[in-house]
């Protein structure tokens, strides 16, 4: 099996681990790793065709798949080795890095590890919705990969389920694909995100109906209405084709939890100490996955405060032992 060396190795391409990748080789480690099981990196907004991105990383207006284009450039340019195509399938206990390519499997040693592998939104299995189980029922995350990669417009009228950031991210791509919301839906007394965000939608003739919960989604094959309760507990329908779930999002810790580190139960990320590092102090978490959900701008940022902790830690300046930390 063919296996290599790094200083540091970085999993997951998107805002977070590119930002940490270029700035660990501007601050002078010689070699540094990016690994990502895609063929493009970029992460999330690789798939996010409206704006606004980049404000605070290129001061301009772009959309999500050409911010990505410019961080990775970006990347390229400071020397980061970028492994595309190749998927980390286990964590050894100091920097050993399983990985799955197209060349076969292969190993990888570092001196420290990043863990950046973002969050994923809970599925409609995991949320307890009643009913059948028909088509156009999906995620933003899987919304977007069909508008964006796909060029797929998967219904014409549906109901965005939720009003954090991404609920708005899911709005957006909607109207880029010719598809018009009929309601979003929020079961707390106010959108629970930056509360103007909502006027959007609704100057664009989509209601956004606060204290109200989906009850049941209506349709066999294809989905024809949901039931909403409303905040005076009445039940009432509302006629789509497609009901979009966003936001409850979880850290993508697969990995950590295999290799046995302290993980928080509710959010699902890896549990880190003042210094952004996991139970196993060879590992460092950043990006979505430690808290999510944030912006793909905060990332970035948290990103490059990551990689002067990470040279830290490669030079020997941070302590030995591990403290759980909140912060
Ligand atoms: C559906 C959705 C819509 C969003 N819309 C917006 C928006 O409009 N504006 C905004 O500012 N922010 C938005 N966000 C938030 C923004 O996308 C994230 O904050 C940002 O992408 C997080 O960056 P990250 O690097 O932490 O993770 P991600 O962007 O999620 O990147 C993680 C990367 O890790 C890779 N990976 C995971 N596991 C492995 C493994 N085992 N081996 C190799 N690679 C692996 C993944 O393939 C992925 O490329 C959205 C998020 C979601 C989920």
């Amino acid at each position: 099996m063919k296996s290599t060396q790094c200083q540091v190795a970085i999993i997951g391409a998107g805002p977070g681990g590119l930002s940490i990748a270029t700035e660990l080789k501007k601050l002078g480690v010689d070699h540094v790793a990016l690994l990502e099981r895609e063929s493009t990196a970029g992460g999330i907004p690789r798939h996010c065709g409206h704006s606004p991105f980049g404000m605070r990383e290129f001061r301009r207006v772009l959309s999500g798949a050409e911010y990505t284009r410019r961080l990775t450039a970006q990347a390229e340019k400071a020397g980061v080795e970028i492994r595309l195509a190749t998927t980390v399938t286990e964590l050894g206990q100091c920097g050993e890095l399983s990985l799955s390519t197209n060349e076969g499997r292969q190993q990888l040693k570092a001196e420290r590890v990043v863990i950046c592998s973002g969050a994923r939104e809970k599925p409609r299995a995991a949320r307890l919705v009643s009913g059948a189980r028909p088509q156009a029922v999906m995620t933003t995350g899987a919304l977007q990969s069909m508008i964006y990669l796909k060029q797929q417009r998967p219904c014409k009228r549906p109901v965005i389920i939720g009003s954090e950031m991404v609920a708005f991210s899911a709005f957006l791509s909607c109207r880029h694909a010719g598809m018009k919301p009929v309601a979003m839906i929020e079961a707390g007394p106010v959108v629970s995100w930056w509360r103007l965000a909502a006027l959007l939608p609704r100057l664009l003739g989509t209601p956004v109906l606060t204290n109200t919960s989906l009850e049941a989604i209506e349709g066999k094959d294809k989905v024809r209405a949901v039931m909403l309760k409303r905040p005076s507990g009445e039940l009432a329908t509302i006629d789509c084709d497609g009901v979009i779930f966003t936001g409850q999002f979880i850290g993508e810790s697969t990995l950590a939890t295999m290799a046995g580190f302290a993980i928080d139960t509710v959010t699902n990320s890896p549990l880190v100490d003042a210094y952004g590092r996991c139970s196993n102090i060879n590992y460092f978490a950043s990006g979505n996955l430690r808290y999510p959900l944030k912006t793909a701008g905060q990332c970035w940022r948290e990103g490059r405060d990551m990689a002067s902790l990470v040279k830290a830690s490669l030079d020997g300046k941070l302590p030995d032992r591990w403290a759980q930390t909140n912060a």
